[in-house]
């Protein structure tokens, strides 16, 4: 099958959506990205790379870093982290207050805001202080996508900070139920960072490699997790990976996934590759449309979906 061609033909394909939508406003610091731009990468698992557009570019990874630091909390906790942090689609926008107060201060999953800030408090718990758990999920980041250069926008973190009333709220309401053992303004200001980190569709469909091979990077034969937790974290991808669109994205799309508001959209094809797309203009519910429709085209051209 020629992976290349297919991407050229969906990237025509998408080209008369780019700009539909609406970039990450509420985030100053990513109001003024051009929302025209489109690029889309598929690594395999021996490694061969193809891309289309700007597959080059680095973009604000913003949730998709949360699948990174679910995993490193898995590793570090296995299933007591269910004790905090649920596992089942919530319905609801990313960063929806409701459902937190009358669920006790245990969000549904680890891929909405809050419970993702839930996760960067046990990794701040485990590893002793927001510094080195901040070094370790960069370091890791690092490791997935076998390229040491992945830094931090920290004017994306502060731009964050700056207007991170809503998500300060998630932590505080959390607190309140004694589900955050950190500082409320520490936790938040960790996750937003690993929310800023920039990296481009190449470098993370490369970093999702992992997820493709059952928890051990197919390259350099690195286990980050077992087959099981790999199977789990792909499971909750498919399931709360876009939010209140997880199950439209799982019928148009039919792979395990993950969105961010920068635009990015990460998905794996178990046993076979990594996956990712990148434009920044967004749907309703926060995830990049003409990604989504590149995807459902990449799948529907390929027939490589899970289902
Ligand atoms: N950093 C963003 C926020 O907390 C992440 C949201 C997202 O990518 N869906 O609002």
């Amino acid at each position: 099958m020629d992976i290349q061609a297919i991407l050229e033909e969906i990237e025509k394909e998408v080209r008369p959506l780019l700009g539909e939508g609406k970039v990450a406003d509420y985030i100053p610091a990513l109001a003024n990205v051009d929302p025209k731009q489109f690029g889309m990468a598929v690594t395999l698992l021996d490694g061969t790379q193809y891309g289309v557009g700007e597959s080059g570019k680095r973009f604000s990874i913003q949730s998709i870093s949360k699948v990174f630091t679910f995993t490193l909390a898995l590793h570090a906790y296995g299933p007591e982290l269910y004790k905090r942090v649920g596992r089942e689609p919530s319905g609801s926008p990313f960063n929806s207050l409701v459902q937190l107060e009358y669920e006790h201060g245990i969000p549904r999953n680890p891929f909405i805001n809050a419970g993702a800030i839930v996760v960067t408090d046990s990794l701040i718990t485990h590893f002793g202080d927001d510094y080195t758990a901040l070094e370790t999920i960069m370091g890791f980041i690092r490791d997935i996508s076998d390229e040491p250069s992945v830094t931090i926008d920290p004017e994306v973190a502060r731009s964050e900070m700056e207007h991170g009333y809503r998500n300060l709220a998630l932590a505080h309401l959390m607190k309140s139920f004694d589900n955050i053992d950190n500082e409320v303004r520490t936790v938040v200001q960790t996750y937003f960072k690993h929310c800023a980190v920039t990296m481009s569709a190449s470098e993370l469909s490369r970093a999702v490699l992992y997820l493709a091979n059952g928890g051990t990077d197919p390259i350099t034969q690195h286990t980050f997790i077992t087959p099981q937790q790999s199977k789990r974290i792909n499971a909750v991808m498919l399931t709360c990976g876009h939010y209140d669109a997880s199950g439209d994205f799982a019928f148009h799309v039919g792979l395990p996934g993950k969105s961010g508001v920068g635009g990015g959209i990460v998905a794996v094809v178990p046993g076979k590759m990594g996956i990712c797309v990148w434009s920044p203009a967004l749907n309703e519910q926060g995830n990049s449309l003409a990604g989504t429709r590149a995807l459902e085209l990449f799948t529907t051209k390929t027939g490589f979906s899970i289902f």
